[in-house]
């Protein structure tokens, strides 16, 4: 069993695991009760909060926890607009559905006019494009994301903001793809609202974090209590919470060895491919690139077998776990609308391959073997039909 799909989800660490024990057996006080189980309960939630907000280099005050990045993009998103009346929201056609919906939403209900940047067949996006729609609409809401989840495309954050700034825009990245794997400074950046989400970092699922600049606020979505300051009510999640920051602290304290581990798997893995027996390998998006996609993910374009059937289900068959597109497009069973909005590879089997500090480079020259026996049949399937 070989896991390539860490975009869709990731390992929970063990030491994240110890971290969280206490808060789901013994330690099970909720954080606004008064007595002292409570406020350990509190203490544990603060702390994670204070570790969370120094290692983006932001204060504890702009941190609040949700239930992962889709909540935290829709607080971001539907909280600016129903606070300072945009009336103007600029994103990409390659945005995860968090944003394109929640968007879509307001759009619908004549709230909200939706101008999508232009992007070429790569998914790099027009900045000149985008300059000229901030320039004729003052103070939009921006929400491009840092890492894309399907082709990994990265864009550069501080490029972004100093735009959107100068046009006097609200900024929103989603990073859930780049939180734990590239530096992200708060003090430097300036960005409105950012999100992650733990599961996506060896964390564990259902809990996740949005970052808002303290310049900005949010009316919340969620009413209730008073946790999280009003934002978002509702009892915490404190074991998750714990876990969130034990993971995220993990995560940079062996940052460049695991970008360097990761980055090699990558381009050995791009190596080992282009230089087999498969023809005809094309790339999707920017993945292929060093410098303009994500060291961890990797979307190929591989021929569609000559003899039918599904690369991805041969892969799933022989235990090789990646994924087409994004796990929460396969429910939609609409296919993948990154890649048809790129408009290239759509008639062949695309396949997204995402690794994690877990992969190995046997498990590297693993998969490529599989691929490579699977293609080969497959021709020696075809040539015998043809006898
Ligand atoms: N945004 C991006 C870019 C993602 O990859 C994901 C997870 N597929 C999400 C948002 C949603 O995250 P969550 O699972 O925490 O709701």
């Amino acid at each position: 069993e070989i896991y390539c799909d860490n975009a869709a989800t990731t390992a929970l660490d063990p030491e994240v695991l110890n971290a969280m024990i206490p808060y789901l057996t013994n330690q099970y006080g909720n954080p606004s009760s008064s007595h002292a189980l409570g406020q350990k309960a509190r203490e544990a939630v603060e702390e994670s909060r204070h570790t969370v907000a120094s290692l983006l280099n932001a204060s504890p005050n702009d941190i609040f926890f949700t239930s992962g990045a889709t909540e935290a993009n829709n607080i971001a998103l539907s909280g600016a607009i129903r606070t300072y009346d945009v009336s103007h929201a600029v994103t990409s056609r390659l945005e995860h559905k968090a944003v394109l919906q929640t968007l879509g939403q307001y759009s619908q209900e004549g709230e909200l006019d939706v101008s999508f940047v232009k992007i070429d067949s790569k998914g790099n996006i027009d900045f000149e494009y985008l300059e000229n729609l901030l320039k004729f609409n003052a103070q939009s809401i921006v929400s491009l994301m840092h890492v894309n989840n399907e082709i990994g495309n990265l864009i550069d954050l501080k490029a972004l903001s100093a735009l959107v700034k100068y046009y006097d825009g609200i900024l929103h990245s989603d990073t859930t793809q780049s939180i734990g794997k590239y530096r992200i400074d708060l003090q430097e950046l300036d960005i409105d609202y950012l999100v992650g989400s733990s599961h996506k970092f060896h964390g564990p699922k259902g809990v996740g974090f949005i970052y808002i600049n303290k310049y900005k606020k949010v009316k919340p979505l969620i009413y209730g209590g008073a946790q999280e300051r009003g934002t978002r009510g509702g009892t915490e999640n404190v074991a998750g919470i714990v876990g969130l920051a034990k993971a995220l602290e993990v995560s940079y304290r062996d940052l460049e060895k695991n970008h360097n581990h990761i980055s090699y798997l990558k381009s050995f893995f791009i190596e080992l491919l282009t230089n087999g027996p498969i023809k005809n390998i094309r790339f999707n998006g920017e993945s292929f690139s060093e410098d303009k996609s994500s060291y961890s993910i990797v979307n190929v374009a591989f021929p569609h077998l000559k003899h039918g059937g599904s690369l991805l289900d041969k892969l799933a068959q022989l235990e090789i776990y990646v994924s087409g597109g994004s796990a929460c497009s396969n429910l939609t069973q609409s296919g993948s609308h990154v890649l048809k909005n790129l408009k290239v590879h759509l008639d062949r089997d695309n396949v997204r391959f995402s690794f994690s500090r877990h992969n190995t480079p046997q498990e590297i020259r693993h998969v490529v073997k599989v691929l490579n026996q699977i293609y080969q049949e497959d021709e020696g399937i075809a040539k015998s039909k043809l006898l």
